[in-house]
């Protein structure tokens, strides 16, 4: 109990912290109360709920009962619980909870019915999302609640996040933030920094980064800071859509303003919008998504995103050789933005068909891997070879490497082994970091119509990438 409780009095920035009663060998409802800072919500969670609570259901009654009488400002109830006499003695401070950790009951609604009409306080329904789509069951069930009514309905997993993040928009009363990941929490510290918590409501306009898996992407830093320093009132959420038409629904269904695309959707969502422009259908493959009512457009960003720091740095490109490591959805982009600049273009992959493929795109040629010393002006590194955890690998021999610029498309490590053997063999070099920026830039301008600055979005990428190197475990 003095555990719990000096955890309790550890946390600042939420409204009221629930006190999980059943996470103690001893619950004390008293000890649990007293001295408290800030509301509470007590909370002592039966086994058969998912909960750790191990005595018996009269023992688990009596704590609640306890910590009604005591003046808790709410206790949660299980609705399955049946303990119908305290709900109906203290409606206004019960929150009649229910959880369904395999998936969203098929009959949602009949089981809201019957736990509003209780006339708990707060009813809190939290189902597993397996699909982003499952969020909207919920935006749903959220429309049907009266405004004197007070829900807290919350979609499991990491495609719930949504339901989380967009609490007001879904009829939450309030959310649950902390560390179960199991169940998708996030911090309070992520939710109120890097989603502005605090000032979204249910009109925030709504983007995000659609792929699988997005969880580790630093998009959704460097967007929302920028939306933060725009004073723009907008969010942007990692999206794990489960496939094309998942992402699709779920867009729709909560009027999303566009988003990014990653692996594996760049070319199925492609397929799917109302228009393109000429690079996207050059490409094969979209990066961006601008959705204005029913109207879908597709843009690819990573052209311009690629281009930026050529460009920053005047460097010629027409007429220069450049030779393009790997032939993948990046290697594309890359080709057709040189070519645009006219250069000239070898493709070197260890798959030669995928290579001639790409070059084909630019009228280019194909090239052994690695290329030779001295056979390029420009050396763009397109395959993940060297990313983050094996900071040793590099995709050619520093052998390979004299004088000439060095493009590598990893932003993590900032500086990976083929930069580093590069500068050492005299070369200039460019990190991928800068087109992770300008890309994201160039995002943000179709949408939003200003230009964010480069500052704002390097930091937030930045700090993210360390934040993610720091813990080994990737938990944050
Ligand atoms: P992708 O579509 O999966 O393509 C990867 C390419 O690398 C494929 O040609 C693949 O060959 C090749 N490859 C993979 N492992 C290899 C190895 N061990 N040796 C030789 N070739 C290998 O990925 P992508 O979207 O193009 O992304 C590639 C890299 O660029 C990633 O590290 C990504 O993070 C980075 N990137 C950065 C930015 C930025 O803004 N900075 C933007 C996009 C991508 P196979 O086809 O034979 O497997």
């Amino acid at each position: 109990m003095a555990e719990l409780r000096r955890q309790r009095d550890l946390i600042t920035e939420a409204d009221i912290v629930e006190l999980r009663l059943d996470s103690v060998d001893d619950p004390d409802v008293t000890a649990a109360l007293a001295g408290r800072k800030l509301p509470v919500l007590v909370t002592c969670r039966a086994g058969w709920e998912g909960g750790g609570f191990e005595g018996t259901e009269d023992v688990r009654r009596r704590i609640l009962e306890q910590a009604l009488e005591q003046g808790a400002d709410y206790v949660d109830i299980e609705w399955r619980a049946n303990f119908d006499e305290l709900v109906r003695k203290y409606a206004g401070r019960v929150v009649l909870s229910a959880h369904d950790f395999n998936g969203v009951p098929a009959d949602l609604d009949g089981q809201a019915r019957a736990m509003r009409s209780t006339g708990a306080g707060v009813v809190k329904i939290a189902v597993k999302a397996n699909r982003l789509s499952d969020c909207l069951t919920l935006l749903d069930l959220g429309r049907t609640f009266g405004a004197n009514e007070r829900a807290v309905l919350i979609a499991m997993g990491d495609v719930g996040l949504a339901t989380r993040v967009l609490a007001q928009r879904f009829g939450s009363a309030w959310t649950y933030a902390g560390g179960v990941q199991d169940v998708g929490q996030i911090t309070a510290r992520k939710l109120l920094e890097q989603f502005r918590f605090r000032s979204i409501n249910a009109a925030t306009d709504v983007y995000g980064l659609v792929g699988l898996p997005v969880a580790h992407s630093v998009s959704p830093a460097m967007h929302n800071a920028a939306f933060t320093a725009a004073g723009i009132d907008a969010v942007y959420l990692p999206l794990p859509a489960a496939d094309a038409d998942d992402f699709i629904t779920f867009a729709r269904g909560l009027e999303m303003k566009g988003a990014s695309v990653t692996i594996p959707y760049k070319v199925s969502l492609f397929e799917r919008v109302d228009d393109a422009d000429d690079l996207v259908r050059t490409i094969g493959a979209l990066n961006t998504l601008k959705i204005d009512g029913d109207r879908w457009s597709g843009r690819n960003t990573d052209v311009a995103g690629f281009l930026q720091p050529l460009h920053d740095r005047g460097l010629p490109l027409s007429g220069r050789r450049a030779s393009i490591l790997g032939a993948g959805g990046s290697a594309r982009a890359v080709a057709v933005a040189l070519a645009s600049e006219g250069a000239r273009i070898t493709v070197h992959a260890r798959d030669e068909k995928k290579a001639q493929a790409v070059a084909a795109l630019v009228s280019g040629s194909v090239g052994r891997l690695p290329p030779a010393a001295n056979s390029w002006d420009l050396l763009v590194n397109c395959t993940p070879v060297g990313m983050h955890p094996r900071l040793d690998q590099s995709p050619v021999p520093s052998s390979a490497l004299a004088r000439g610029v060095v493009y590598d498309l990893i932003y993590n490590p900032a500086i990976t082994r083929l930069l580093r053997d590069a500068a050492t063999a005299g070369c200039d070099t460019i990190g991928g970091l800068d087109m992770l920026v300008g890309q994201a830039q160039a995002q943000f301008e179709w949408w939003t119509g200003r230009r964010p600055s480069s500052h704002v979005m390097r930091a937030a990428a930045t700090r993210r990438l360390s934040e993610f190197n720091a813990d080994e475990n990737h938990l944050i």
